[in-house]
């Protein structure tokens, strides 16, 4: 194993952090003992580092292929503002500029150069990087290679050939999102048969998550958990523009700094917007899954999904967008048997091959059963991604306010028996409608005389909404695709299971707590979530005032807040109150170079508190 203390010593000297943390140093001790490595570890685990630490200290310039211009930007901006020769080559890129950074790569003055996969195949560039020391080759956003992951990208798949063009060049995988499949996926396309893996827990404990179906005034629960968190900053993925449109003109009515994001806005109002974003703190984010990859803002405070999402991994990267600096963030999402209906109807008719379109109905299943379900939210996922001997989080809605479940096996028999008398031809409504022994028009009439009429009268309609809703989540049941979509059987297997009382349906009792009572909960648990986080009295101001000089230094030198630093790191300034700084430069977050930079004003302000 590499001596780690050079690392080490680069990590505190230019980063200011103490130590690596996690599987960090494992993995750049792989790497710089020159052998290639997988490494998945969550969202804020610190991925940036396992290839930024080991570039800088081995020959050569480190090679970072990574899918999206502004996570290039933010990067570099990032280790530049720290005082590391990095730099990035994109289509923003003027020719002098490219120029001035390739003859940089090639004297080895350059230590990081970031490139997308275009930029690197384009005309005579892999040519040119033969003739440089490389020091190592990182593939950033890894999983983006699989189609068993769900940000498939086919320019991916031409990296593999990196193992041959550069034989004895580390080369390294990382993401943050690969369940076993995508994990294997990566190894075989990307050539990285004989690489160590290195997969940390996706444990994210500073997430707060709760879910809850779809109500009839969804989205006014939406609006009032915005306007609990206002001078936050989140982010609320709906499904289609027209929706991200109508929530975010409506949060703007009410006053809170909403902004729309969606694939159908011309890209230079998306860019500006993305920056409006990333460099203010209270902006809320209203957006289709358009608006994702890119975005590395530290201090996201909560994301919420008015439309669930496509499967349990893009649950989690896309909850994951929250709380990266550690601090506590929320992740609420509401979702309903139509959201289901949709993801599966998005798959059939999306161009993949047959095999895929399976696994991705299957995907969006697993994703409803989850969110339905009665285990602890964390606990769910981690158990996904394959993780063993998890532990409940103690703070998500399951966890606080356990539901109740009833074998509802008797019910779902009646119900299943109900769509198949009337033929598998009618939608929800009149099921239950038939269930109850209500007639309304002439349909319903004409199945009046069947076995099944009025067999659930002693339940309520929301009983049997319930049964049939929690049907379509485990896929017993299925819903066509139109706009008025019959119920029919999903699965014939488990019905006849369900008949023969072998497989027991546990659903969640409908009986919802009042909405006051809601609220409370959810305020507690945040609050127990939150505790470490808070400020009061003097070290409020203090902190609003280092956040105040935080931004009208961003804004002088033109660069996101948090490249200058991270909430986290002003936080530390106020509970250290350093008067020096020597006492400034210990704390995490601060190397040389800011400490040169910044660390008088710092002082200023940590002494004078304006
Ligand atoms: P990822 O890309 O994995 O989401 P980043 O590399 O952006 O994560 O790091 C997330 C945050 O954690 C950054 O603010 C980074 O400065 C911080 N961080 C990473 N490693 C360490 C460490 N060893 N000690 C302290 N902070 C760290
Ligand atoms: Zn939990």
């Amino acid at each position: 194993m590499a001596d780690l203390s050079a690392a080490r010593e680069t990590l505190q000297r230019v980063f200011g952090h103490d130590d690596f943390r996690g599987l960090q140093a494992d993995v750049v001790s792989e790497v710089l003992d020159g052998r290639d490595v997988v490494a998945v570890l969550p969202t804020g685990g610190g991925k940036s580092f396992c290839y930024q630490i080991p570039a800088m200290l081995r020959e050569g310039v480190g090679l970072v292929v990574s899918p999206l211009i502004a996570l290039m930007q933010d990067q570099v901006a990032a280790l530049r503002s720290a005082g590391v020769a990095a730099a990035r080559l994109d289509s923003t890129l003027d020719r002098d500029a490219r120029r001035e950074w390739l003859s940089a790569a090639r004297e080895g003055k350059l230590d990081l150069l970031y490139v997308s996969p275009e930029g690197l195949f384009a005309q005579g560039f892999l040519d040119f990087l033969e003739q440089c020391p490389i020091a190592l080759i990182a593939i950033d956003e890894a999983h983006c290679v699989s189609q068993w992951g769900h940000d498939f990208r086919p320019d991916y798949r031409a990296l593999g050939q990196l193992a041959d063009r550069f034989p004895g060049v580390p080369r390294m995988a990382v993401t943050a999102t690969a369940d076993l499949k995508t994990q294997a996926d990566i190894r075989t396309q990307l050539r990285l048969d004989h690489a160590k893996s290195f997969i940390a827990s996706f444990d994210r404990p500073n997430l707060v998550l709760s879910a809850e179906r779809k109500g009839a005034k969804a989205q006014d629960r939406i609006y009032d958990l915005v306007r609990a968190g206002r001078g936050k900053s989140g982010i609320i993925y709906a499904a289609t523009r027209d929706s991200v449109e109508k929530t975010a003109a409506n949060l703007q009515a009410l006053k809170i700094p909403a902004l729309a994001y969606h694939a159908g806005l011309d890209a230079s109002l998306r860019a500006e917007r993305q920056q409006r974003f990333q460099e203010e703190d209270d902006v809320v984010m209203v957006a289709t899954i358009a608006f994702g990859m890119g975005v590395d803002k530290p201090n996201v405070r909560y994301v919420i999904h008015a439309d669930s999402p496509k499967s349990i991994e893009a649950y989690w990267q896309e909850v994951g967008r929250g709380g990266r600096d550690g601090e506590t963030a929320e992740g609420f999402c509401i979702y309903s048997a139509s959201d289901l209906r949709r993801a599966i109807m998005f798959a059939n008719q999306s161009n993949a091959t047959d095999q895929v379109k399976a696994v991705q109905i299957k995907k969006a299943r697993q994703l409803f059963a989850f969110l339905d379900g009665l285990t602890c939210r964390r606990g769910g996922v981690r158990r996904y991604f394959g993780e063993e001997n998890v532990e409940p989080c103690g703070v998500c809605d399951i966890c606080t306010d356990p539901p109740t479940s009833i074998d509802a096996t008797e019910l779902a028999a009646k119900a299943i028996s109900a769509v198949m008398r009337m033929d598998q031809r009618v939608g929800r409504g009149r099921v239950v409608n038939h269930l109850l022994g209500r007639t309304g028009d002439g349909l319903d009439e004409q199945y009046a005389s069947r076995s099944t009429f009025g067999i659930g009268a002693d339940q309520g309609e929301p009983m049997w909404r319930n049964v049939i809703e929690h049907l379509l989540f485990e896929g017993v049941l299925s819903e066509g695709d139109d706009q008025r979509p019959t119920l029919s059987i999903g699965d014939d297997e488990a019905v006849r299971a369900i008949f023969r009382k072998e497989r027991e349906v546990r659903m969640r009792e409908a009986a919802k707590p009042t909405r006051r009572s809601k609220e409370d909960r959810r305020a507690s648990r945040i609050a127990k979530g939150a505790a470490k986080a808070g400020f009061e009295g003097a070290d409020a101001k203090l902190f609003e005032a280092l956040k105040g000089w935080r931004r009208e230094s961003a804004h002088a030198n033109g660069v996101p807040p948090y490249v200058i630093f991270h909430d986290a790191t002003l936080a530390e300034m106020v509970r250290a109150k350093p008067s020096d700084l020597v006492g400034l430069g210990r704390i995490s977050g601060i190397g040389e170079a800011k400490l040169k930079k910044y660390g008088a004003e710092v002082l200023a302000v940590l002494i004078t508190g304006i």
